[in-house]
């Protein structure tokens, strides 16, 4: 079947249960959506659990229960498959939508096992990020699915593992998504909040997010008893928190069709660029006044890096940003990126004989 991913209305949402565990669980939740409001009904079949002692998923049996789902609410169905048997079961049973999951992701003859199993099967495939950061691995993974011939694949942004403490259950390290779609700009690209997230509060928040940074859709977990639920039972919320998050979350859209947008928007843009060229062209003349200062230090004798005196700036730079509400840490890395290329510069000046007799070939 074909998927557009990329709908123009609002966010292109999967839903279900982490796992389908009964055929009336799965009906359950097929009955209480608003199927106008969802794209793709979800469900694990096979579960890839960190300890071997945790439910497991049901396997192949549970397939007629998620494809039943499918036609009670009348929208295509989606399981995570990890191996070629997985693809074999669910193409057997008419599964519309596959997806790799983070831990499949990370092992490229996995990746490549399922993609040699669909060669030739016009199948919309969604690959998760691998468990670690690692975008060249994320990268690698749709490539084997593009060499394989699919056509139609999206990428799912679920967060990435970490030891140690946080507010997340996977650091959701936004810069990575981001670099991901500087990179395949084609491909669609949904979130999964409840996988970062790890429990109900907050999940709107992330698919804020994931929105206002031009995702075109989410994947999120919804069980009709979430308290019952065999595997991640803390993050699922029900049908109807379901229909409220999604009613509560604001589209924003990438690319801007009204005139009028467009117009105002330039105006606003042109008066960034004249700002821009301000702070460039004082950014270049700092930068020439610290080279006098390093010629003068050099014949003065004095070290470059003086701590009284960038304490000095910082001071400075603190006063004049913070009650405009420029974060700390933004003042911190501005200004040890300006301090290290002011510290380059001089010491390219101080050392400027030393320099020119290397590049003569003496050696001192
Ligand atoms: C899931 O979607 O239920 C799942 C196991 O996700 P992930 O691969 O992101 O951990
Ligand atoms: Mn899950």
């Amino acid at each position: 079947m074909k998927v557009d991913f990329k709908r123009t209305d609002r966010p292109f949402v999967i839903a279900g249960p982490c796992s389908a565990e009964s055929e009336s669980q799965l009906a359950s939740f097929a009955k209480s959506i608003d199927s106008s409001k969802i794209d793709v009904i979800r469900a694990g079949i096979w579960k890839p659990r960190t300890r071997p002692d945790s439910f497991e998923g049901m396997g192949s049996v549970a397939l007629p229960w998620l494809k039943q789902a499918g036609q009670l609410a009348k929208l295509p169905v989606a399981t995570e498959v990890a191996n070629s048997e997985h693809v074999e079961a669910s193409l057997k049973a008419g599964i519309d939508i596959l997806w790799i999951g983070a831990r499949t992701t990370v092992n490229p003859f996995s990746v490549q096992e399922i993609a040699d199993s669909l060669k030739g099967v016009d199948i919309p495939v969604v690959i998760k990020n691998p468990l670690n950061p690692d975008l060249q691995l994320w990268i690698g993974a749709v490539e084997r699915l593009k060499h394989a011939g699919i056509g139609q694949l999206a990428v799912l942004h679920r967060g990435f593992s970490f030891y140690g403490k946080s507010n997340y259950r996977n650091k959701p390290m936004w810069e990575i998504p981001i670099a991901m779609r500087t990179h395949f700009p084609e491909i669609p690209m949904l979130c999964d909040p409840s996988h970062i997230n790890g429990k109900r509060e907050g999940l709107g928040e992330i698919a804020q997010k994931a929105i206002d940074l031009g995702m075109d859709g989410l994947m999120l977990e919804s069980h009709p008893c979430p308290a019952e639920a065999l595997s991640d039972a803390k993050q699922q919320i029900i049908p109807s928190e379901l229909k409220l998050l999604l009613n509560n979350l604001i589209w924003r859209r990438e690319d801007i069709l009204d005139p009028a947008v467009i117009s105002k928007l330039g105006k606003l843009r042109a008066e960034v660029d004249t700002l821009d060229e301000e702070i460039a062209r004082f950014l270049s003349a700092r930068m020439e006044l610290t080279d006098a200062i390093g010629d003068y230090k050099k014949e003065h004798g004095l070290t470059i890096l003086q701590l009284e005196r960038w304490k000095e700036v910082i001071d400075l730079y603190d006063k004049a940003l913070k009650p405009a509400n420029v974060s700390t840490s933004f003042i911190k890395n501005f200004l040890e990126n300006l301090h290290e290329e002011s510290i380059r510069r001089q010491t390219e000046v101080v050392n400027k004989e030393r320099k020119e007799a290397q590049s003569k070939g003496v050696f001192w």
